[in-house]
């Protein structure tokens, strides 16, 4: 059945221009890495998916091994979409990748012409569709020429399966490098996607000039640091979060040095009337170099918390200094 879209949907998102180029990302964006695989709840994926969308969120962010099982999250997604999101196709942003584990063998992975081009054709099988707003390189192949990576991307907007093309986890110097070649070749680089939050600040030295000087855009995934910029841990490790399935998230991820940086950050969101997890994400979006701040959610709830973000995302010095001296645990 059609999902009837909020008519309102658009009043409230923040959309900004990515890098220098025609397309507009909503200030937050939805990832699909956890949450929508074959492994949770399908009902609960399809109403963080309308939600999500209802509240302007117009950028879906999935990878050819989202899921798990990899790949079901394109699946879920792609149905989904295709059973009651289809008339608003056109209003999304809907981007894949290609560059980790997918198959058995030597084009199961990395950076090749082979790998790139076979596993978009297996996500659009898999989310039915006929192209994807964003391809990704998904990760830097120090084995592969960059030239023949870059013009995997190239061919796939070409081809019309890709309508951008995009580079993520790239270190600065191969953002360089990259952005060049997809220049010369007539397919300017859209975006780069990478790590960044209050806890991972790599991005910081060089690359975010980089992206500022070469007209690209930064989306920054794990702003929440996996849940832990949020209250999710402060008071233990609750059964069904990320941390307790020990997937991505170990618990020596959190030391009692982190906790207790969590636990004074999570002071100063209630001095600002905020939760943690908008102050994380409000503390990205103050710099316009960031174009969205691409979170996870496994509920509802997390999401429209995560949404409430965009009624605050000013800081005064004190609070920033604030922050910048509880970081240096
Ligand atoms: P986050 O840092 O936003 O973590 C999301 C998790 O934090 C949720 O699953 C939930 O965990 C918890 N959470 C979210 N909101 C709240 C809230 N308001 N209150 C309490 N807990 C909350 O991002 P992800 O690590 O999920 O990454 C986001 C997206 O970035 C991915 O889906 C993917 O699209 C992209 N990504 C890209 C990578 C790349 O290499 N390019 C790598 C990793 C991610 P819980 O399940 O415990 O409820």
């Amino acid at each position: 059945m059609e999902h009837y879209a909020n008519k309102t949907r658009y009043d409230e998102m923040i959309y900004q221009r990515c890098g220098r180029s025609g397309i507009k990302l909503p200030a937050i964006s939805l990832g699909l890495w956890h949450n929508f695989g074959s492994v949770d709840i399908y009902e609960n994926s399809k109403a963080i998916i309308f939600e999500a969308f209802d509240k302007g969120i117009t950028h879906f962010d999935l990878a050819n091994n989202y899921g798990p099982e990899p790949g079901s999250a394109e699946e879920n997604f792609g149905s989904i979409l295709n059973k009651h999101l289809k008339a608003y196709r056109d209003e999304m942003i809907i981007s894949t990748k290609a560059g980790y584990y997918m198959w058995p063998g030597p084009y199961g992975e990395w950076g090749s012409r082979k790998n790139l081009l076979a596993s978009l054709d297996q996500s659009l099988k898999r989310m039915n569709l006929e192209y994807v707003d964003i391809f990704y390189s998904h990760r830097f192949d120090p084995e592969t020429p960059l030239e023949e990576t870059m013009k995997a991307l190239d061919h796939a907007v070409r081809q019309g399966k890709a309508l951008y093309a995009g580079i993520s986890n790239y270190p600065a110097d191969k953002t360089r490098e990259a952005e060049s070649i997809l220049r010369e070749l007539g397919t300017p680089c859209l975006i780069h996607q990478a790590r960044y939050s209050m806890f991972e600040r790599w991005v910081e030295p060089e690359l975010l000039d980089v992206l500022d000087k070469r007209g690209m855009g930064l989306i920054a995934f794990s702003p929440l640091a996996q849940g832990l910029l949020t209250n999710r841990y402060i008071n233990g490790i609750p059964e069904g979060s990320r941390m307790s399935k020990n997937h991505f998230l170990k618990q020596e991820h959190l030391s009692t040095e982190k906790l207790e940086a969590i636990k004074k950050l999570n002071s100063i969101a209630q001095l600002r009337g905020q939760s943690l997890a908008q102050m994380a994400i409000a503390w990205l979006l103050k710099d316009p170099r960031v174009t969205s701040v691409l979170v996870g959610a496994s509920s509802v709830k997390q999401l429209n918390d995560n949404l409430g973000t965009l009624t605050n995302i000013e800081f005064s010095r004190e609070e920033l200094n604030e922050i910048e001296s509880i970081l240096k645990f």
